[in-house]
């Protein structure tokens, strides 16, 4: 693909988890098409997740583990460090920054989302955190006892704030909720959620949030909104991520909080599809949704890979979300809204959250047990009549 002008029948901008699943999902259906990847990033497609947890903790799982393999057991071709800069719908036409065009048959957009940031000086040891050259980094700033700020609640923030601390790191953990995590989960759980922070020595700062940074010799100062300010060595950033859907808007195709799709993942271009973080699609059971999450991005990758390649199957699936911290892990699906009614269900040495709407769950938490994720999906799409019926519904699949 360095030609000036280069054909293929699939293109896809992006090189994340919905482009690594979407080549194998291609792959099944046809052996011979040929496949280009357009990516931003330096580093071939690679799973995410694993970049705040696993490789922090778990000695056995090494960094070759996290790769998807495209070119190697695909034959996908793949312009790394380039970005797609426009499409031409009537000419079916990729250009990228490099002032290559790529001409296509079918084209997927899986351009994922950018991070948040905060006001400061471009520095090596402040930085959002989303990417395996970010891991890469944070290993070298982190350990040896040296002091690290973590700002955000949210999955990146709490995962890195408890591997740094067991990885000998001094952490500060800044985040907007009065207790931590209690955005999503009711007061109880959040505040056994937080506890566990405690103590494990995370200094926590509570209902909080970093504005802005500033050098001062070899430390950098925090500004926090509460006119305070914290100093650390480095400063790791988790604030969420803005969707990329620029491409989208440009072009054309119908946006609204994500790139609007179909049930097959196709967009209001027939030859162009999405996936993954950006977007909008319709799921059977929840309704229309926007997932940033990596079950989804998995899913909905293969789903479009094979629908592209000719199979006329939409994509079906509910998918979940999780984090795993200190001895805490948690799954859910659905909406995640404390303000709702919640009944709490104590099975199996852990809890189940039932979030209700009109007495029926519009989201189920599952925490510190294994549940069986079927059964999950199946309660969400056939709530029982009364919300009392769910007590003891949901057990660990270990029991
Ligand atoms: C550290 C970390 C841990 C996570 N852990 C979890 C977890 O435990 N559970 C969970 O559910 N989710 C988790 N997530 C979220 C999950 O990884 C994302 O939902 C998933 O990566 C989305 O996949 P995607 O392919 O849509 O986007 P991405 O994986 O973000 O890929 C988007 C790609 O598009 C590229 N791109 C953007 N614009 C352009 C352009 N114009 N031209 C070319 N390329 C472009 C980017 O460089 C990137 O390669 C985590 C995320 C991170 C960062």
């Amino acid at each position: 693909m360095n030609n000036e002008e280069t054909y293929v029948d699939y293109l896809i901008i992006g090189g994340g988890i919905a482009a690594g699943n979407a080549v194998a999902g291609i792959r099944e259906e046809d052996k011979a098409g040929t496949i280009g990847i357009i990516s931003a990033d330096v580093d071939k497609p690679y799973e995410r997740p694993a970049l705040s947890k696993k490789l922090w903790t778990d000695d056995s799982f090494t960094e070759d583990q996290i790769f998807y393999n495209v070119s190697e057991e695909h034959q996908a071709a793949l312009m790394l460090e380039t970005e797609a800069t426009s499409i031409n719908r009537q000419e079916h036409t990729v250009t990228t920054n490099k002032g290559d065009t790529v001409k296509y048959k079918k084209l997927l957009i899986v351009t994922g989302g950018i991070p948040k940031t905060i006001e400061g000086p471009e520095d090596d040891r402040v930085y959002a955190f989303r990417s395996y050259r970010d891991y890469k980094k944070l290993r070298n700033l982190s350990g040896d006892n040296q002091h690290i700020a973590v700002v955000g609640g949210s999955y990146i923030g709490t995962e890195l704030a408890a591997n740094l601390a067991l990885n000998n790191t001094r952490v500060t953990l800044i985040y907007p909720q009065s207790t931590l995590g209690n955005n999503r989960f009711p007061e109880e759980i959040a505040a056994e959620y937080e506890q566990t922070y405690k103590d494990h020595g995370i200094k926590m700062i509570s209902g909080t949030r970093a504005e802005s940074y500033s050098k001062d010799g070899d430390e950098f100062v925090l500004a926090l909104n509460n006119g305070e300010t914290v100093r650390a060595d480095s400063i790791i950033l988790g604030l969420g991520v803005s969707p990329v859907l620029d491409l989208a808007k440009e072009a054309g195709l119908d946006v609204d909080n994500g790139v609007v799709v179909d049930e097959y993942l196709r967009t209001s271009d027939p030859d162009i599809y999405a996936a993954g973080d950006i977007a909008s699609y319709p799921d059977p059971i929840l309704g229309r949704q926007r997932i940033e999450h990596v079950d989804h991005a998995r899913n909905s990758g293969t789903a479009v890979g094979k629908v592209m390649a000719g199979i006329n199957h939409p994509y079906d699936y509910t998918p979940y979300f999780y984090s795993m911290v200190f001895d805490i892990s948690w799954k859910a699906i659905g909406t995640l809204d404390p303000s709702l009614d919640v009944l709490i269900d104590e099975v199996d040495g852990g809890k189940v959250v039932y979030y209700l709407k009109d007495d029926k769950p519009v989201g189920i938490l599952t925490w510190k047990i294994e549940p069986d994720l079927d059964q999950v999906r199946h309660l969400l799409d056939n709530p029982p009549a009364s919300s009392e019926h769910l007590v003891g519904a949901i057990r660990s699949q270990e029991n």
